[in-house]
């Protein structure tokens, strides 16, 4: 379960517990790096080289080094990261049937960051997806916010939702066929719900 080379990441629970979350889709990948109002003070994406970092262990799997960012394109990465935090919070709240599916200056950021080239993507000889070519931060803005627009846009748009668990904010895409996928992780959330589901259970049982 913990395969390192499944996609996703490898996060830190405020307890310190090392899990595996793969929110389904690159550009969600980039949420849990900080985010608007009160997630700002989980920001980790606070140097260039900490943006590059992210852009190797996500699912783009870039080399260290092939993607060189400026200042100004990582304060950009941010906005475009905090709009799609937005975005993808109105998709799991209401749904995008409803009409209720975001702020326009948001799509605004979206679509201004997908206006420029993304990096170029490449396939391996045995026909695998390889990591794209290097590039600079814009590049991988215009890749990020590609992804979005295809994901808000795409037959998954209406099955962006938030972990299930009350104290979990993680927002993912549920690409399984069932549709019934509730946790951001089983290791973390999908657990802590069977140990108090099981506690809950038992106790029932003693009285
Ligand atoms: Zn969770």
């Amino acid at each position: 379960m913990t395969d390192e080379r499944a996609p996703g990441l490898v996060l830190h629970s405020p307890g310190g517990t090392r899990f595996h979350f793969d929110p389904g889709a690159l550009c969600l990948e980039l949420l849990p790096t900080g985010g608007p109002g009160p997630y700002a003070r989980y920001e980790v994406l606070h140097r260039p080289a900490d943006l590059a970092g992210w852009a190797g262990e996500s699912r783009l799997g870039l080399p260290p080094g092939a993607v060189r960012i400026t200042a100004g394109q990582l304060t950009a990465v941010r906005t475009l990261r905090d709009a799609l935090w937005r975005l993808a919070a109105a998709r799991a709240a209401h749904g995008a049937a409803t009409g209720d599916a975001g702020d326009p200056a948001d799509y605004a950021v979206l679509n201004r960051a997908a206006a420029r080239p993304p990096l170029a993507p490449q396939i391996a000889p045995d026909g695998t997806a390889a990591p794209p070519l290097p590039g600079d931060g814009d590049q991988l803005a215009s890749t990020v916010a590609r992804d979005a627009i295809a994901l808000f846009t795409g037959p998954w748009a209406d099955r962006v939702r938030e972990c299930g668990a009350d104290n979990c904010r993680l927002l993912f895409v549920d690409t399984s066929r069932p549709g019934r996928r509730r946790w951001c992780s089983m290791e973390r959330c999908g657990n802590r719900h069977k140990v108090r589901a099981l506690r809950a259970r038992r106790e029932q049982h003693e009285e």
